[in-house]
């Protein structure tokens, strides 16, 4: 009855790990969602929140976005799409990816006799963010 106990709680916590980071868009870092459960799960630890985000990555439910003023953020959005990060706070914003597929058949082709095969790709913008931006003028100007 123990055993059992256990393994229910056990993966209880993966799936509150999981749902958390599928439930935002904010592109969380491991800290962010050991903060965001702490007062759920008292016993919760940093390094399982690490150990399960790197078994979901294997598992393809979580993609790493990068890392970020330091800190490796999270996607619980798995479809490739690209990303805008404000290189003053950190913000990682979604952005629509339209053409996707037009790029992909462009791709093929020169592909086709290439030495080794893509998995996925990265594409990130990088600037300010709406927040930051006046902050950051304002701050040049001074
Ligand atoms: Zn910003
Ligand atoms: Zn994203």
């Amino acid at each position: 009855m123990m055993g059992t106990e256990m393994g229910r709680k056990h993966s209880s916590k993966r799936d509150a790990i999981l749902r958390v980071i599928q439930s935002t868009v904010s592109h969380p870092g491991a800290q962010w969602v050991y903060e965001r459960l702490k007062p759920q799960i008292p016993d919760l630890s940093l390094g399982t929140v690490y150990r399960n985000i790197n078994l979901f990555q294997e598992k393809g439910q979580v993609i790493s976005v990068g890392v970020v003023n330091g800190e490796e953020r999270f996607d619980g959005q798995v479809a490739p799409h690209p990303h805008f990060v404000c290189s003053c706070c950190g913000k990682i914003i979604d952005l629509p990816s339209p053409g996707d597929e037009t790029l992909k058949e462009r791709m093929a082709e020169p592909m086709e006799n290439a030495d080794f095969t893509i998995d996925y790709r990265k594409t990130v913008f990088y600037g300010l963010c709406g927040e930051c931006e006046p902050k950051v003028r304002f701050r040049l100007k001074e």
